[in-house]
């Protein structure tokens, strides 16, 4: 992008071009979004002073931005946050970027935690569906006026570097929950009234129809399910129930075709009550079970 001038407007204007001609679906609203980041102004200031000039040290940071959009890296990774649940999380390249669907998940969660529960997310990435959780959980029973028994959270991640995300997360969010890094269930001793998980699940061949954004810059071994994308449903599921308490729930996100491969490799591991939910588009997002541990 040329840096003629400074002002707003025209470089929003620049920005949106360039945005279109490198192919990106949403150009006005990443060249928008790019630019209330940088300058922190908001839309009415935008509209106000249209013509008001941005200094030139902004000017190239913009410019900067909408290059790297350019090349497809995803927004969320330049701005370096995401929003889910109505929380800011703090994305980068370590962790899968909170998709919207996911929230679906923890609002079938939430319909079902109980004060004092014991919850495990597995693969919990940027910790967002974890700590969104318990944060609507410390929201919901303070504003009751109780406080006494909270729910309790523990994420599992095999990345490290995803960990130090998820960390940083539940700080930013002043929420309690303790990170272990475990391969699955590898390193969790402890038994759980609920578990969560939004596993790697799309099938290695898929992978490199996806859109850039996610085939390039989302981790790749957040996205990888294997052979069939079932891969982590299998050996999740198989191994929940040394970690389950009595009547303890399991629930997933899942691929938009897994709904009928995800229900029976519940059903055959002897879970009960099993559902699957749909996400806001109408397609199969949740499969979900009950243990009662016999
Ligand atoms: N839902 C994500 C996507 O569409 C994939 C997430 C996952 O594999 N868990 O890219």
């Amino acid at each position: 992008m040329k840096q003629k001038t400074l002002a707003l407007q025209q470089i929003y204007r620049e920005g949106t071009a360039c945005l279109k001609e490198a192919g990106i679906a949403d150009a006005a609203q990443d060249a928008w979004l790019l630019l209330s980041y940088v300058t922190g102004i908001s839309k009415a200031v935008y509209y106000g002073y249209p013509d008001r000039c941005v200094s030139e040290e902004e000017a190239g940071r913009y410019s900067d931005c909408i290059d790297r959009r350019s090349r497809r890296i995803p927004l969320q990774h330049i701005t370096g946050e995401q929003e889910f649940m109505g929380y800011s999380f703090l994305v980068n390249e370590h962790v899968l970027i909170p998709r919207q669907d996911t929230e679906i998940l923890v609002e079938e969660a939430l319909k079902l935690v109980k004060p004092g529960m014991h919850i495990l997310d597995i693969c919990t990435g940027s910790g967002c569906i974890l700590l969104s959780l318990l944060k609507k959980c410390t929201e919901l029973t303070n504003g009751k006026g109780k406080t006494d028994r909270c729910v309790v959270g523990t994420g599992t991640d095999i990345s490290e570097e995803a960990l130090a995300v998820a960390v940083k997360n539940a700080e930013r969010l002043g929420v309690r929950a303790d990170f272990i890094q475990s391969d699955l269930f590898g390193q969790v001793e402890e038994r759980f009234d609920m578990i969560l998980s939004n596993p790697p699940y799309i099938p290695t061949k898929v992978i490199n129809e996806l859109q850039d954004e996610v085939r390039l810059y989302d981790p790749y071994i957040a996205l990888d399910g294997k052979e069939d994308g079932l891969h982590f449903y299998r050996e999740i599921i198989h191994d929940s129930i040394n970690y389950m308490k009595k009547d303890g729930y399991l629930m997933f996100e899942i691929g938009c075709e897994q709904g009928e491969a995800v229900t029976s490799l519940l059903k055959n591991a002897g879970y009960k009550d099993i559902c699957v939910k749909k996400d806001l588009a109408g397609l199969d997002r949740i499969a979900a079970g009950r243990y009662n541990g016999e």
